[in-house]
């Protein structure tokens, strides 16, 4: 069953929780899939947006510090937050592994 959607298993088709792929993503594992335990890997588009998603978080903290005086260590932590559980809501999974 192939599905285009994000966090879809690509061998039982099931999808995956925003919660369940951040655990996923952050635990740097190989990331087995709950409902068939087959190993999924992200898309290379899933790798390149997440890159994206990086340079975009940088350029938020900065814009953020320059702009207001809420101190970075305050900002750091929020963004960081947001862009790991973003990236992980959009993640497209592969029964193979792709390079970038
Ligand atoms: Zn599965």
């Amino acid at each position: 069953m192939k599905s285009t959607a994000v966090r879809v298993c690509q061998n039982c088709g099931e999808k995956w929780s925003v919660w369940e792929t951040w655990k996923k993503e952050l635990s740097f594992k190989d990331k087995e899939c709950n409902h068939c335990g087959e190993k999924q890997y992200m898309t290379a588009a899933t790798k390149w947006l997440n890159v994206i998603w990086c340079i975009l978080s940088v350029v938020i903290v900065l814009q953020v510090k320059e702009k207001t005086s809420v101190p970075l260590s305050f900002i750091f932590p929020v963004v960081l937050f947001l862009f790991s559980v973003g990236s992980s809501s959009l993640i497209r999974l592969s029964n193979e592994k792709q390079e970038i």
